[in-house]
């Protein structure tokens, strides 16, 4: 027998499910934003961003993430990924780390936990690098 305490949640339609992926990526951006996560800036014409990932043995740093994706143009991501917006690299969680107050890391960390733990309840998809139109195979 399930303890009282549990509440089933909610069994969302097609289209709820659509909204939910919206308002989930929505404020994973408005965070991102608002803490600068990424510091995405341009220099010597290149975009580049705060961490530092491994592409190649040669290379170490100066590329996002987003390095080789299909979705990525010159004008920046094309799509609605939700994966993308709920990951962030270990450079970027290193720099959080060093730079915010406690308050606002326990701010940050707490709703992205609570925004990841949406898709599990909701039964969000979000493939890697998956567009919002792949996720829902529309
Ligand atoms: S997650 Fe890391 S590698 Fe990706 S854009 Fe942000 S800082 Fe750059
Ligand atoms: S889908 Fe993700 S990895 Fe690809 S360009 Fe968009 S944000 Fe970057």
């Amino acid at each position: 027998m399930e303890p009282t305490y549990f509440i089933k949640p909610e069994k969302l339609t097609l289209n709820q499910k659509k909204l939910k992926y919206d308002k989930i990526y929505n404020e994973m951006s408005d965070l991102l934003k608002k803490y600068n996560v990424c510091d995405i800036h341009i220099e010597k014409g290149i975009t580049q961003c705060i961490g530092k990932i491994l592409m190649s043995y040669e290379d170490t740093t100066g590329k996002l993430c987003c390095h080789n994706c299909r979705h990525l143009t010159k004008h920046g991501c094309r799509v609605k990924a939700l994966s993308c917006k709920l990951w962030i690299c270990y450079s970027a969680i290193e720099n959080l780390c060093n730079i915010l107050p406690k308050e606002d890391l326990i701010y940050f960390f707490g709703m992205k936990k609570y925004l990841h733990q949406q898709l599990r309840i909701y039964h969000i998809p979000a493939g890697a690098r998956d567009s919002k139109r792949e996720n829902f195979k529309i």
